[in-house]
């Protein structure tokens, strides 16, 4: 471990641990709360979104700038900014995000002639805004090969 390595260390250790460990979980959440996060935004009735469905975890609403004639973006509520930052605990979260995908499938009447639901992560997936989302693609036969 480098001098540095360990500095850094030391740094999480007395950010994480006991009081000052609590403060820092507190200043994360009000952060969050004042991110400029578009998807936050549209969750909180602060920014417009055409919304198909809310509940207490999850948000679906229309993708601004649709790519095939029915295009929804199911998201969960909570500030996820992308794969790469679920937990564990989060699975039944995820699981419910596919419910409300294959519901929604239903609604829009794309579920017989299928649908395809994509989530990009990061800079190489084609992630644009780092909030978790789940896209949902459907009313017309899909053109692009994926990769
Ligand atoms: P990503 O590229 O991150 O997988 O997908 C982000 C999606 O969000 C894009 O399809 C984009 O069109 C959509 N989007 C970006 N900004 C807004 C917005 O302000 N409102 C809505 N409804 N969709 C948005
Ligand atoms: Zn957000």
């Amino acid at each position: 471990m480098t001098r540095w390595d360990e500095k850094q260390a030391r740094l999480r250790a007395f950010l994480t641990h006991g009081a000052v460990g609590d403060l820092t979980v507190a200043l994360l959440r009000s952060l969050a709360k004042m991110s400029p996060c578009i998807f936050c935004k549209i969750i909180r009735g602060e920014a417009p979104g055409a919304i198909l469905y809310r509940d207490e975890q999850v948000t679906a609403f229309r993708d601004a700038h649709p790519a095939a004639p029915v295009h929804i973006l199911i998201v969960p509520n909570r500030h996820i900014a992308s794969l790469n930052d679920l937990e564990i605990e989060d699975e039944p979260l995820i699981g419910h995000l596919f419910s409300v995908a294959k519901q929604l499938a239903g609604q829009e009447g794309v579920q017989e002639n299928g649908f395809r639901l994509i989530v990009n992560t990061g800079a190489h997936g084609g992630q644009t805004v780092p909030h978790l989302h789940l896209h949902l693609i459907g009313g017309q036969r899909m053109r692009h090969p994926m990769g």
